[in-house]
């Protein structure tokens, strides 16, 4: 078996069989700058622990881990006082920011070999709590990852909904095969945690690496509700910013496409140039003046862009190649 075969079989692990009754659940949840708002995101979240206990479907030894992914205020003391305090918080703190993305693998790292099962959530609470207690349910009944979608986008203005659509569909459009409305909201087992810690990419868009993981998946949809406090971290640059990385970290088709833009300005100019040389023997040249600065422009434009796509993947392969930590921890509190 080839090496990219082995990575997608669960790992062998020495730890306990997992507990698919009374599970231990992970609540992981990414905070930067968000001192305001995380004493109410630990009251709600422990509230949603506790009931799972009482009701018998989760273990009580379920946790909240916060992870200070390198704020800029106060957020680590914030996270220290919970922790003192409460028995059901946890956190670890990254040295610097490194984004959403690599403050959840930093965290389910973290805990997967301490629950059964994690949840990956927003610290605003924009996420359903009520979605949590339905994904441990699906869990109990044999999921292995629980995606959480969106049942409708009518909270969103008209700009974020539509260019969210728009998104997806370009990304399915490259191969990508992500499921729809589908942010960082999912439970994922311990088996998926185990293979996922098995990518070794620096580059990680989570979002194409679930379903490529394979695993039994099902989903719960919820309805997404408005910050409750301070604002939303991502400017339209660092969205461009994962849009981007999503694409070029997953697939190649981008270079395939200038490939066939490349066919497709050949056949162009084999009519531009029957049309300049008729031009050219009728003595009608200088009036070509203007079709030949307008495909200079453009053709310009096409190298630019061509330049611009290719660089994006040389930049991944310098990215890659190094090898580098993705985050390095701090401090921990995980006792
Ligand atoms: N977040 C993070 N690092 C970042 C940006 C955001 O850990 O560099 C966290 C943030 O604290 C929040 C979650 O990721 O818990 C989602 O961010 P946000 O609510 O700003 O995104 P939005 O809901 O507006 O898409
Ligand atoms: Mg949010």
């Amino acid at each position: 078996m080839d090496k990219s075969d082995s990575r997608l079989q669960p790992q062998t692990t020495t730890k306990a069989v997992m507990d698919r009754e009374r599970p231990v659940i992970a609540l992981v949840v990414p905070c930067y700058n968000e001192e305001e708002g995380l004493q109410q995101c630990c009251d709600v979240l422990g509230g949603v622990l506790e009931r799972m206990t009482g009701e018998g479907i989760a273990s009580d030894r379920s946790f909240i881990l916060l992870v200070d992914d390198g704020s800029r205020d106060r957020t680590w003391d914030v996270i220290r006082a919970l922790h003192a305090s409460r028995t059901d918080v946890r956190g670890i703190s990254l040295a610097h920011n490194r984004g959403q993305y690599n403050a959840i693998f930093a965290g389910l790292m973290t805990v997967r070999s301490m629950c059964d099962a994690a949840i990956s959530i927003d610290a605003d609470l924009q996420d359903s709590p009520e979605a949590v207690v339905e994904m441990v349910r699906r869990f109990r009944e044999g999921a292995d990852i629980v995606y959480g979608v969106r049942a409708s986008r009518e909270t969103d203005s008209w700009f974020k909904r539509n260019s969210a659509r728009a998104f997806y569909r370009l990304q399915r459009s490259m191969g990508l095969d992500i499921v729809y409305d589908h942010s960082e909201f999912r439970l994922m087992d311990r088996t998926s945690l185990d293979i996922l810690a098995e990518f070794g990419e620096c580059n990680l868009y989570l979002r194409g690496i679930m379903p490529y993981i394979g695993l039994r998946s099902a989903i719960v949809r919820y309805d997404r509700s408005a910050r409750t406090t301070g604002t939303t971290k991502y400017s339209l640059g660092k969205l461009l910013s994962v849009s981007i990385d999503g694409i070029t970290s997953f697939t190649a088709k981008p270079m395939r496409l200038i490939f066939m833009l490349g066919l497709l300005l050949l056949l162009v100019d084999v009519a531009v140039s029957v049309w300049v040389l008729v031009s050219h023997f009728r003595g009608y040249a200088i009036s070509g003046w203007s079709s030949i600065m307008l495909s200079l422009w453009f053709l310009g434009s096409v190298v630019l862009i061509s330049l611009g796509i290719i660089g994006e993947y040389i930049g991944k392969i310098f990215v890659e190649v190094k090898r580098r930590p993705r985050y390095n921890i701090a401090e921990s509190l995980l006792d």
